[in-house]
């Protein structure tokens, strides 16, 4: 019997969003594992395959208010103890860490998860040995320690192969593959050995999905969020005659899945999007005249006028909505 004095870790899981787990020494068997926290059990929600507990956001919450309390009392928290029986990892290693294992396990993902599944409890049983490093696919590297790594094609300009040995590097980004039984949030469609392949997949808060999906629903989202809860709802009586263009992005050149707007209404055009944490309104040269300077007075934010155009940064949509009901005002009193 392992006991191993632990922290209860808040982290991210692949498919799963926020949950706790304790990361132990060993690879473990889950009927044999007990955790234990300030004198009471706590029975995790589940195990990862390495027999590490994992702990629902709810659990981790009040664990979290648990221990407050504690150190509010005391000053300092114990650890949580974890008692479990080990498990050996005796699948050859001739099945996980083979040019020909790792090219054969290509055929499916559920095949390839296999393979990273084993290298990792390879590793965590076995301390002392080393993997080989593969990059697979030109695109991820395993690694000697069963980790996984995303590989840049400028480290590795001469892979051909979709499997390929190369000597052991020293640090490369953590990466991850979408799990064989996820779905893409989106259209529902389980992810393939062709979305690892081509790296048609994004994770987004640890949950994998679609680049494509990811990106249309971004960009719904956005249409939603400035024009029909913004602009329409300002221009509520006229919005049916008020068309819109998407524009790129006025602010992250490198998302061109967050659009800006370009809206026309009866009084004239106003571009408006959002960057960081403002919402940027610029009323167009052909938007009807009115005293910006003087509008906009008392506000304390980034202002401009440039060849005919008046801008406005506002913090928030509520202040925006404010800015923009001020003009609509001014052009129709
Ligand atoms: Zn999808």
């Amino acid at each position: 019997m392992n006991i191993e004095n632990k922290r209860i870790e808040d982290c991210l899981i692949n498919g799963e969003g926020a949950v706790s787990r304790i990361v132990l020494d060993h690879l473990a068997i889950p009927e044999t594992v007990r955790v234990f926290f300030l004198d009471e059990e706590i029975i995790p929600i589940r195990f990862d395959f390495l027999g590490n507990p994992i702990f629902s956001y709810e659990q981790s919450m009040l664990l979290t208010f648990k221990r407050s309390e504690f150190i509010r009392r005391n000053g300092i928290c114990p650890d949580a103890q974890v008692h479990y029986k080990e498990r050996s990892f005796d699948v050859p290693r001739n099945e996980f860490d083979t040019l020909q294992s790792i090219k054969e396990s290509l055929h499916s993902l559920s095949a390839f998860e296999n393979v990273i599944k084993s290298r990792r409890m390879f590793a965590k049983s076995h301390s002392d040995a080393e993997l080989k490093e593969f990059i697979v696919f030109g695109r991820l590297r395993l690694m000697h320690d069963g980790k996984l790594c995303y590989v840049y094609t400028d480290d590795c300009p001469q892979i051909k192969e979709d499997v390929e040995e190369v000597s052991r590097n020293s640090w490369y980004l953590p990466s991850d593959i979408p799990s064989a039984n996820a779905v893409c949030p989106c259209c529902g469609k389980p992810f393939t050995i062709e979305d690892v392949k081509n790296g048609t997949y994004e994770f987004v808060d640890y949950i994998p999905w679609h680049i494509d999906c990811w990106h249309e629903y971004r960009r719904q989202k956005e249409i939603h969020k400035v024009i029909n809860c913004l602009m329409d709802y300002v221009y509520e009586p006229v919005k049916r005659q008020c068309q819109y263009e998407l524009l790129p992005n006025g602010y992250y050149k490198d998302a061109p899945h967050i659009p800006w707007f370009l809206y026309h209404t009866p009084d004239g055009d106003i571009i408006v999007g959002w960057r960081k944490r403002v919402i940027s309104i610029e009323w167009q040269e052909n938007f009807k005249a009115f005293d910006f300077e003087k509008l906009f007075s008392s506000e304390n934010a980034t202002k401009w006028q440039k060849n005919g155009k008046r801008g406005i940064h506002a913090c928030g949509a509520d202040k925006a909505a404010e800015y923009l009901r001020k003009v609509l005002k001014a052009v129709n009193p």
